[in-house]
């Protein structure tokens, strides 16, 4: 079963000429399979940087990024499409494709990697799976305005869970829902995480996090100050020199 791990990972961002912005560095975290993973630290912290480097959507300057200690960077194409494949990702911004109807953008996700053989038929049928899990069965065909903010967001959900990996990570899925929408989110994310699927959110809910007590990771100025099982919000344990 697949384990994400990160050794002394950082991560650069270039800003023009001669400017340089560390975005996340010297990370080492391993998170092994069937965890449920809060990612917590105020905005800018580098939660989103953190996430795509576990993901493989963003490769580190220096340090490693492994999936089942296979170094993302220096994968082969067969194996990269494999990690595609195994690690359902929703960032942080919309991305849902403006034109396409919702049952498309979640089809182009079945054809990913090694997937690109499925019928239609099968490919509709799992559309239907996953829209049924995220509560938004019948929106096959609406384009992503004809979605409130929301639904989006559930809609992304469901194509990051289309070819069911065993990994998904999720960024502020949650950010700008109603209560009850984060919470119904949430069932369904620890509903999936019992059945054996690595769960890493960011999330700025402080309620979500307390109440569901799960490792919280806890980042500050691109750096983890706290990584707790069972944790609470804001709560800052663990062997980090820098605390
Ligand atoms: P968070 O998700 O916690 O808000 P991010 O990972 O988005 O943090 O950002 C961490 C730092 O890196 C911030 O200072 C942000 O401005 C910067 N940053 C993020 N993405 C980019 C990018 N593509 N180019 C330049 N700087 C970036
Ligand atoms: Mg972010």
């Amino acid at each position: 079963m697949p384990t994400l791990q990160l050794q002394n990972a950082t991560k650069v961002y270039r800003l023009g000429w001669r400017r340089k912005l560390e975005a996340v560095s010297d990370i080492n975290l391993t998170i092994q399979q069937g965890e449920f993973v809060f990612v917590v630290g105020s905005s800018g912290s580098g939660k989103s940087t953190l996430l795509g480097l576990l993901g493989g959507r963003i490769t580190t300057q220096r340090g490693s990024a492994h999936f089942d200690n296979v170094n993302m960077k220096y994968c082969t194409p067969i194996a990269r499409s494999k990690i595609r494949q195994s690690i359902g990702m929703v960032c942080q911004q919309d991305a849902l494709l403006r034109r396409l109807i919702i049952r498309d953008s979640l089809a182009a996700a079945t054809k990913i990697g090694l997937g690109r053989f499925s019928s239609e038929e099968r490919i509709d049928e799992k559309v239907v799976k996953a829209l049924g899990v995220v509560g938004l069965s019948g929106a096959e065909n609406k384009y992503p305005v004809e979605l409130s903010a929301s639904e989006r967001r559930r809609a992304e959900l469901a194509r990051a869970m289309i070819n069911s990996p065993s990994i998904l990570i999720l960024d502020e899925l949650t950010t700008n829902l109603d209560e009850d929408t984060g919470w119904d989110l949430m069932q369904v994310l620890m509903e999936i995480n019992r059945r054996g699927t690595t769960v890493v959110m960011s999330t700025q809910s402080s309620s979500f996090v307390n109440i569901l007590r799960r490792r919280v990771i806890t980042l500050s100025d691109g750096r983890i100050v706290g990584d707790v099982k069972r944790g609470r919000y804001g709560e800052l344990k663990g062997n980090f020199p820098q605390l």
